[in-house]
């Protein structure tokens, strides 16, 4: 599969499966197998991945068709089967949708926003919000992938996509952050008043009063009300206080939600590393810089200046590694993220800026170096230690896509993160398993057996 203009379209499943240093032999095989375990899944009934249906039954326009099965889709996942008619009946109906991580929700919202479009018209129809610039345009690759047969026009409205001089915006589909979507609607560069759906992806997090819930309120605001836009939230995560919330927002909903002790996918085995104190998180993490670039890998730190601190430490040390976080200018995050993408860097120290939706097949290792806390996420930096369950959940969805395997190991230090962890194994119902630090043959080992 071909990149985009962009250049950091994710190619189809089974090709990427492989990295592309690998000899021709071992390309076909991963190829095959990743192609075999994922047919498997999907004619599971108890997977994420099952689907009874095929592309075709679910209504949608052949050019769409074309796309998806351009872009190497052969079946629907259950989010996609289950969504897609009820996303495009008419007359419109809200939607909050949940599925677990890597199960295929952007499809779902991309391909009710290119349905909706009429092409004929020259004025945004679609809108659509994530919480970071680097999902935004992640979000926007698979918009131009699947409309990729249709005339559909598209615009960001991220920090330094829009020229200051710029007036109108006549693209179909607007994908951005809600901060420049406000500012693009309220300079009237975009006019709302043929918006006919409004999507939120990770749109727990985009409803958190403590986050950008403010602004994502002020943005649907300015939409038109007669008729309303129709409003798609989509997460794998809806914790009890944004669900009131996200019903008032979306009203009259049709609802998919999982089960609590669904939330997170088998395929990814998670594992903890008792460490000595900071400095030994650090040794711990060097000595586990092989492992870490056999595929790839995404460290997530606390702090921004804990990432930099241990990316500038590794690279004085001889090792290859990204670091890409909040305070970097918009042109750097997007040569680091395109880079890694392309699996230039193996390895990426971040912060929680990418926990969230960035779908990268080749990643099946993520680790918490810090793990993460309710405080970071309140930006009134109440104290609270209680570990934060949906940004976990998310973080070690970046690695296991659609089905395929990953591990996700914690590096726990003294006794308030041991409790933290635990917290999170109790609350998750799924077990964190001990890896000794000082036993590098039995963690490849084990990493070999979960990745198999
Ligand atoms: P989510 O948003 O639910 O976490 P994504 O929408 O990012 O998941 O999809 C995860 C991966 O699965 C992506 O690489 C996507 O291209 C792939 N994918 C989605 N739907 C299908 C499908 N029906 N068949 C094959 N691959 C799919
Ligand atoms: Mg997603």
């Amino acid at each position: 599969m071909e990149k985009d203009a962009d250049g950091f379209y994710t190619p189809a499943p089974a090709a990427a499966a492989a990295p592309p240093t690998e000899d021709v032999t071992d390309l076909i095989k991963s190829t095959f197998e990743v192609a075999v375990t994922l047919a498997d899944q999907q004619a599971d009934p108890n997977s994420p991945l099952f689907s009874a249906k095929t592309f075709e039954e679910l209504g949608l326009h052949e050019d769409l068709l074309k796309g998806i099965y351009d872009m190497g889709f052969t079946k629907p996942s259950k989010i996609q089967e289950r969504a897609l008619p009820l996303l495009l009946a008419n007359p419109p109906q809200n939607m909050i949708g949940q599925s677990q991580s890597g199960t295929g929700k952007t499809a779902a919202f991309v391909l009710t926003m290119l349905s909706r479009v009429d092409f004929a018209v020259h004025k945004p129809q679609a809108l659509c919000l994530a919480p970071s610039r680097e999902l935004a345009r992640q979000i926007m690759s698979v918009v131009n992938a699947m409309g990729k047969f249709t005339p559909v026009q598209t615009e960001y409205a991220i920090k330094e996509s829009v020229p200051k001089s710029a007036t109108n915006i006549t693209a179909h589909v607007i994908v951005g952050t809600p901060g420049t979507m406000m500012d693009l609607l309220r300079r009237k560069v975009i006019d709302a008043s043929g918006v006919k759906v409004f999507v939120l992806d990770e749109a727990d997090n985009m409803l958190d009063k403590d986050g950008l819930g403010d602004q994502t309120l002020r943005v649907k605001n300015m939409l038109p009300r007669n008729p309303p836009a129709q409003i798609v939230l989509f997460s794998a995560t809806f914790p009890d206080h944004v669900r009131t919330f996200a019903s008032k927002f979306a009203p009259n909903a049709n609802k998919i939600e999982l089960q609590r002790n669904e939330l997170s996918v088998d395929n990814i085995r998670q594992f903890y590393m008792d460490c000595r104190d900071e400095e030994h998180k650090y040794e711990v993490l060097v000595s586990l810089y092989k492992l870490l670039t056999i595929g790839q890998s995404i460290i997530f730190c606390q702090h921004r200046h804990t990432a930099d601190r241990i990316s500038q430490r590794m690279s004085t040390e001889g090792h290859k590694v990204a670091s890409l976080h909040g305070a970097m200018d918009a042109g750097g995050r997007d040569a680091i993220i395109d880079g890694f993408r392309e699996g230039k860097e193996k390895v990426l120290i971040t912060t929680n800026v990418i926990a969230r939706g960035i779908d990268i097949l080749q990643v099946n290792m993520v680790v918490n170096y810090d793990l993460p806390l309710m405080n970071e996420r309140d930006h009134h930096n109440r104290a609270d230690s209680r570990p934060d369950i949906e940004t976990y959940i998310h973080r070690i969805g970046r690695t296991g896509r659609f089905g395929r395997k990953g591990i996700s190991i914690n590096f726990v230090h003294d006794k308030a993160t041991w409790q933290q962890m635990e917290q999170i194994e109790s609350q998750t119902g799924k077990q964190i398993i001990r890896i000794e630090t000082n036993d590098l043959d039995n963690m490849e080992e084990q990493m070999k057996k979960a990745l198999k």
